[in-house]
């Protein structure tokens, strides 16, 4: 006990950015005793105060690495044991591409998950749905470069895949396959969790049931995943890739939402706003290299607001020919602009992996390890066209510092059960403006972006846009609540439940711990 009444925060500095929580020693010391298998390391461990969104910087007492699960369980055992007095957290670190410090934990432990390591274990025996065993903390490019061995590919993805398993499923896991296969989280069979106790619980829709739809999108609050069984699909050789301009908004949303709806249709759709089509950060997506002479970013659009329409067909060597048919009806009830029709025809793991190609040229020209204030929203149909009028024809009329994705997915795909939170209506857009802020000042800056993003964020609230942000950076309980709605009390019943004096996961910001 007196371990945990000594244990207090000595210093809190505003360092360059970085904040500093610095706990006693003889809170450090036990952890140096645990018996683990991987190592803790108390020093140089600034390299985990920071994420991708690079605005927030939370330096940890120390750093996990662990060489088992069960590492991860008794480090989190320990903390548990220390009881509600002590303030020391723990933060499950994935691939840190989070924005604003969730996967970071001031003056507490920073489990790297990359280490946890395990292998991956792929079964697909005649009469049992295929599927791979991964570990939490395995990046989905891994997950892809394994089950390719065996002719096989998760269903659902993201569009960078340099994430890791455990991260993307606290989220949801969105991408143009969702409209088809619902999000990742709703592509998973089973999980292996450590809770907030530090217990080690394998669930799944039959078995825990409560904690594996809770931990799916759950933000980390509940448990940290060390392990998915994740379904799989025969895996297409390649991808007949295409892309098709619009300049009318509602022949773009019609067309996007004809396409989600139809039994026969592409294997993925996604779209993007065009508003300002210079430079490397607003291209950053254009992996694409289409065979026609004309490039869709020269298209002469007299200073409009362009709509790109982004498909893919899967197919094999042999099934040319009938991909090309089925691709020309599909096309043939499509209302884009004639002479913007570019295709090309790449490898599955190509497309899959495409936006890791930007990142290469982003990082060369370091342009990669800026600041990125994004805002994710999820949109109802119902107010799509009222969003777009005020967004991109005035908020956002002439400027943007990087791509902006929008594109409809459909509620019947997402579990309920799950912890995600989203718009209350079958047909709701997912828009991205993944802005970077290369330089301190103008346009190109943090604040010229938070700016916009605020004017966005204020005026779906005032108009009543029914809008749920995506991956929200929330501060406060309040928030959260808003954004849980109804669901807000069985989210906070899991927490007690799972998680009851609330180490887990302190950069979502949602349950601050006592003490
Ligand atoms: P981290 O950032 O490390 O962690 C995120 C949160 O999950 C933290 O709170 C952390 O504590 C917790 N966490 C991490 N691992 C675990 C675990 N094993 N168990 C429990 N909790 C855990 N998202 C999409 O849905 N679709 C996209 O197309 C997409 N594209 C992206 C492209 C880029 C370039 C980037 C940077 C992000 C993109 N994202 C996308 C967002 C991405 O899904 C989230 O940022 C996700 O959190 C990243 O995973 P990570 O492994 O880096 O997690």
């Amino acid at each position: 006990a007196s371990v945990v009444c000594c244990f207090k925060l000595l210093l809190l500095l505003a360092l360059g950015g970085v904040t500093m929580h610095v706990p006693d020693a003889d809170v450090l010391a036990p952890l140096e005793s645990l018996q683990l298998d991987g190592r803790l390391t108390f020093h140089d461990v600034s390299a985990v105060a920071r994420d991708f969104g690079n605005r927030c910087s939370l330096l940890p007492a120390a750093v996990l690495h662990p060489g088992s699960v069960s590492d991860v369980a008794t480090a989190v055992r320990h903390v548990f044991q220390l009881g509600e007095r002590s303030p020391l957290t723990v933060a499950a670190r994935g691939h840190a591409h989070s924005l604003m410090g969730q996967s970071q934990a001031a003056g507490g432990i920073v489990v790297k998950m990359e280490s946890l390591g395990g292998g991956m274990r792929v079964v697909s025996s005649r009469g049992v749905s295929p599927y791979v065993d991964a570990p939490g903390g395995e990046l989905w490019i891994n997950v892809l470069h394994e089950t390719l061995k065996h002719g096989l590919a998760p269903k659902s993805w993201t569009d960078y895949l340099h994430l890791t398993v455990g991260g993307t499923l606290s989220n949801a896991g969105v991408s143009g396959q969702a409209f088809r296969q619902g999000p990742q989280v709703s592509n998973v069979n089973q999980l292996e969790i450590v809770t907030g106790r530090g217990d080690v619980v394998t669930c799944s829709p039959e078995e825990n049931s409560d904690l594996f739809y809770g931990a799916l999108g759950g933000l980390g609050q509940f448990g940290i995943i060390t392990r998915a069984r994740i379904a799989l699909e025969p895996a297409p050789r390649m991808v007949r890739w295409i892309r098709v301009l619009y300049s009318d908004f509602t022949s773009f949303t019609e067309d996007q939402e004809m396409m989600i709806s139809a039994e026969k249709t592409f294997d993925y759709i996604e779209g993007f706003v065009i508003i300002n089509r210079t430079g490397i950060l607003n291209n950053w997506r254009t992996s694409f290299k289409p065979q026609d002479p004309v490039q869709a970013s020269q298209f002469q659009s007299d200073g409009r607001v362009l709509y790109c329409l982004e498909m893919t067909k899967n197919f094999n060597h042999d099934e040319a020919d009938s991909m090309e048919q089925e691709v020309g009806v599909l096309l043939s009830r499509l209302r884009y602009i004639q002479s913007t029709l570019f295709h090309t025809d790449v490898t599955y793991l190509e497309f899959l992996d495409r936006v890791h190609s930007s990142e290469l040229k982003l990082r060369a020209q370091g342009l990669w390890e800026v600041p990125h204030p994004w805002l994710n929203l999820l949109i109802p149909r119902s107010t799509i066209h009222k969003f777009a009028k005020e967004v991109f024809g005035k908020i956002l009329k002439d400027s943007n510092n990087g791509p902006i994705l929008l594109y409809p997915v459909n509620k019947s795909k997402w579990d309920n059960r799950t912890s995600v939170v989203i718009p209350d209506e079958e047909i709701f857009y997912l828009v991205g403006f993944l802005s970077s802020a290369p330089s301190l000042s103008g346009h190109g800056s943090v604040e010229h972006a938070v700016n916009l993003n605020n004017q966005i964020v204020d005026f779906c609230e005032k108009a009543g846009v029914g809008m749920k942000q995506y991956l929200a950076p929330y501060t406060t309980q309040q928030q959260w609540k808003a954004h849980f709605g109804a669901r807000w009390e069985t989210f906070e019943r899991r927490k007690h439940m799972y998680d009851p004096l609330a180490i887990l996961a302190p950069g979502q910001r949602i349950f601050p711990k006592a003490s």
